[in-house]
């Protein structure tokens, strides 16, 4: 009998160990569809030309590495405040809105579910069926039971919205409703600006607790526009949590660059439950790391380089659409047995695609394709290099 003798082997993370026999695979034909990562035209992760020229600027000024404040660089708190509820907030002019840097979106959720544990321990979790596959894990692993409301609905391809808000309408008050921003993980399927309208009634009517999460602002349809759900909680009155993320849109996945905001009903509210989420973040990591949110408090803060910024992620954005649009048009023309009109109404950087898992097996064994085991595949992972081979193997797995 040793320490760990009864400690059993863990299954490997679905989709991080999708990476790993990826990359083992010896094939030079091989396309990964399965992590969540935007690559380029020549299938890299793109470095964008305001992080470069941003970066470049503060080695050379070689500036020392202090610790940060708990919640993180003030000035980039208020600039993701400024890109979630837009600079007029009359929120944010009331000192309505609390944000701590926070590292990635998962960072994020994780103090999020942690101080909300403090808040209200008895509490339940509602998350989409499905979600990104880390909701259920994070707030299971801060003590909280975690439902599904029902979310996709596989005959349309779209949000099966009478059982959703069905759903909603049974939870007891206080209950956190896990809901995606804008871009569906994993299906890639977005509520409709009146679905939107409707929970926030729901939520306000049976007291729910809406923790907004919004990984992918700017891969939909615009930076402001992929927003409107965010802001329409905002002009509700309510209560809510946001977690956000600058992974995608700043293609900056390792540096680990999210916030958590609250939006609160008074600045003193504000005050006090700032002062309790850094006891949190205090007792998780201490403070956030410097490097990432001083890229992005400098690019957001300089009208340049954000114009440079936002360009870059305009064309990130329409590059998606075209692959969407171009996989459904190839589709057709190779014969595939099925119609994937609904590829292009999706948002965001997944869909969806409706193959059950023994034609993702066939799309790994046969073509080295990969994609994930329920049928998403990372429409951003697709260029004009490798969208015939999948679009003919797809056909393929289909007869
Ligand atoms: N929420 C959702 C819905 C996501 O898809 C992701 C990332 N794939 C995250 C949160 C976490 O983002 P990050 O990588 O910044 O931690």
């Amino acid at each position: 009998m040793t320490l760990f003798s009864a400690v059993e082997l863990a299954p490997r993370d679905p989709i991080l160990g999708l990476n790993e026999a990826f990359n083992a695979d010896p094939r030079p034909t091989k396309v990964n569809l399965g992590v969540g990562v935007y690559t380029n035209d020549e299938g890299k992760i793109p470095l964008l030309r305001a992080v470069r020229d941003t970066e470049k600027a503060r080695v050379d000024a070689a500036l020392p590495r202090g610790y940060l404040p708990i919640d993180g660089i003030a000035a980039y708190d208020s600039a993701v405040q400024k890109l979630l509820l837009g600079n007029d907030s009359p929120l944010i002019a009331a000192g309505r809105v609390l944000t701590a840097q926070a590292l990635g979106g998962t960072g994020a959720l994780k103090i999020g579910a942690d101080f909300l544990k403090r808040l209200n321990p008895n509490a339940k979790v509602a998350i989409s069926d499905p979600s990104w596959e880390n909701h259920r894990a994070l707030f299971e692993g801060a003590g909280f039971e975690v439902v599904n409301y029902p979310y996709y609905d596989p005959a349309t391809h779209g949000v099966n919205f009478a059982g959703m808000i069905g759903a909603l309408e049974s939870y007891a008050a206080g209950t956190i409703v896990v809901l995606h921003g804008c871009c569906h993980n994993p299906t890639g399927a977005d509520l409709k600006p009146e679905q939107w309208k409707k929970i926030i009634e729901v939520a306000k009517a049976r007291q729910l607790v809406p923790f907004l999460d919004i990984a992918y602002q700017g891969f939909a349809d615009g930076i402001d526009a992929d927003a409107t759900a965010v802001r329409w909680f905002a002009d509700a009155d309510l209560d809510f949590f946001v977690s956000s993320s600058f992974s995608k849109s700043f293609s900056l996945y390792g540096e680990r660059v999210g916030a958590l905001s609250i939006v609160t009903s008074s600045k003193d509210e504000s005050a006090r439950v700032l002062s309790q989420l850094k006891r949190v973040i205090r007792t998780n990591y201490s403070n956030p790391p410097t490097h990432g949110g001083a890229i992005v408090a400098a690019v957001l803060g300089n009208l340049e380089l954000r114009a440079s910024w936002e360009q870059e992620l305009g064309e990130m954005r329409e590059r998606i659409r075209t692959m969407r649009n171009s996989l459904v048009e190839k589709l057709k023309q190779v014969g595939a047995t099925r119609d994937f009109g609904f590829v292009a109404q999706q948002r965001g950087m997944f869909s969806y695609t409706g193959l059950s898992a023994e034609q993702v097996e066939r799309l790994r064994t046969e073509f080295g394709i990969y994609a994930v085991s329920t049928g998403r595949i990372c429409v951003a992972a697709l260029n004009t290099k490798n969208i015939d081979a999948v679009a003919s193997a797809i056909a393929q797995v289909l007869k």
